[in-house]
């Protein structure tokens, strides 16, 4: 049976994989066969939706039960609903909680429509009304808490395909700590990326000098550790020096860092919510605001769009030296602001020439020319000898920019963007 949860957390605490561990581990000590593997799944969803709490991410794990013995099946949802009562933020007006039940028959017919879900839910803004029409047409048994809204990330979540994938290994607190500061000794790690990177990342931000993997909330998160492996991620956790209790730890198995949110798009299709990939020509000089934050435009053969390099991210000075005519590959979203494409990365395809106008030399006296004014020519100062004003030379100057991919750094990216250091994979 698959059995998906989302939304059951509130800035003010929890997380849906916590409660999915603890759930788990219930069932472990239930004796019950939690997957093959024994892991969970944490899918992350379209993360320029407004609903989200931090990553927008939902969960999903498969118990082995036995096919007639519907006591069993019984018994297995009433723990899941007893811990998803007791465990939800209802008190947050944006926590709207939900969690399905799913027979293997029922998952492996209808993939095919979960799996389109899945497609929208991670780059595009979904409603209630299309996730219960899915929930009606495929007969799912589900349970849904206030508006809802947890129903979309549900059925979303069960339709990963995981063409690509990674791991994250979550290190989570005694209740007794939750709320108070991560307490973990950084020079380990500083360690753990030395000896594991590029398996290993996202853990650190090296050029600040500070470890990116603990969140700052009021959740039960200490760290999480992300790596392409089960057993990189195994190793990396037994490197790390931690200065407070663990209470438990739990690997997912995750679509972080896969750029699964990203599908091409032309700039006329774009709209508010969208995570999207789009190519075109800078057509606006960069402009600089407060705090750093770099805006440009480009367009392409269908519409034009402001684009953001946030003043936080490396990005904004890549930003800010681009000029009108290079053409670009840029991958973001739109998220609060309509009509402005937040960056991930920049791809600079072609730069555009920039040329430097240079007086001509007189032959004579091998002396540069002097100019005597707008389209009036030039004239050599020792000989007097005239030339036209078309004797100037146009001489191209080197940019400070290179075609390459540039992406925002490690602390600063989102969870499902993929990074630079994973593109060899
Ligand atoms: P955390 O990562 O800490 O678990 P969160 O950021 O995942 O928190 P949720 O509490 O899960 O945030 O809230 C996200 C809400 O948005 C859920 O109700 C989910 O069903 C819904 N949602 C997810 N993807 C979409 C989408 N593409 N369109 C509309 N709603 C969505």
């Amino acid at each position: 049976m698959f059995i998906a949860l989302d939304d059951t957390d509130s800035t003010e605490g929890m997380c849906t994989t916590y409660l999915t561990a603890l759930i788990l581990r219930k069932f472990r000590d239930m004796n019950l066969k939690v997957d093959r593997s024994g892991m969970p799944n944490l899918v992350r969803l379209n993360p320029n939706i407004p609903y989200k709490t931090r990553g927008n991410g939902a969960c999903w794990f498969y118990i082995e039960t036995e096919k007639s013995n519907g006591s069993e099946k019984e018994k297995i949802k009433r723990t899941v609903l007893n811990f998803l009562k007791k465990y939800s933020r209802f008190d947050d007006e944006n926590t709207n909680p939900a969690c399905l039940f799913l027979d293997d028959e029922i998952w492996t017919r209808n993939f095919e429509i979960l799996n389109k879900f899945y497609k929208k839910a991670v780059s595009e803004l979904c409603t209630i009304e299309e996730a219960d029409r899915i929930a009606d047409t495929i007969k799912v048994e589900i349970h849904k808490f206030k508006n809802g809204r947890g129903l979309i990330g549900c059925l979303a979540c069960l339709g990963c395909d995981f063409s690509d994938l990674t791991y994250e290994l979550l290190v989570y607190r005694t209740e007794k700590n939750f709320g108070t500061e991560r307490r973990i000794d950084e020079e380990s790690v500083f360690e753990m990326h030395k000896l594991f990177y590029p398996g290993t990342f996202d853990n650190v931000n090296t050029e600040e000098y500070k470890p990116v993997f603990m969140p700052h909330g009021k959740d039960p998160i200490l760290c999480g550790i992300r790596g392409n492996g089960i057993e990189i991620v195994n190793k990396a956790f037994s490197v790390i020096k931690f200065k407070e209790e663990i209470s438990f730890t739990q690997i997912f198995r995750t679509n972080q860092h896969t750029d699964a949110h990203l599908m091409s798009k032309k700039i006329s299709r774009l709209k508010q919510h969208d995570a999207a990939i789009i190519e075109g020509t800078v057509t606006e000089n960069p402009k600089r605001i407060a705090k750093g934050h770099t805006f440009f435009k480009i367009s392409d053969d269908t519409a034009g769009i402001t684009c953001a390099a946030y003043g936080v991210t490396k990005l904004k000075d890549i930003a800010i030296n681009l000029i009108n005519g290079d053409i670009l590959r840029l991958y973001g979203g739109i998220e609060t602001y309509k009509n402005t494409f937040n960056i991930e990365k920049i791809e600079i395809l072609n730069l555009a020439k920039i040329y430097k106008k240079e007086n001509p030399v007189c032959p004579k006296c091998n002396i540069r020319m002097k100019s005597e004014g707008k389209e009036k020519g030039f004239q050599c100062r020792k000989c007097k000898l005239r030339f036209k004003s078309d004797a100037a030379k146009f001489i191209e100057t080197a940019r400070n920019l290179k075609p390459g991919i540039y992406e925002v750094e490690p602390g600063h990216r989102r969870h499902l963007s993929k990074p630079l250091c994973r593109y060899k994979i």
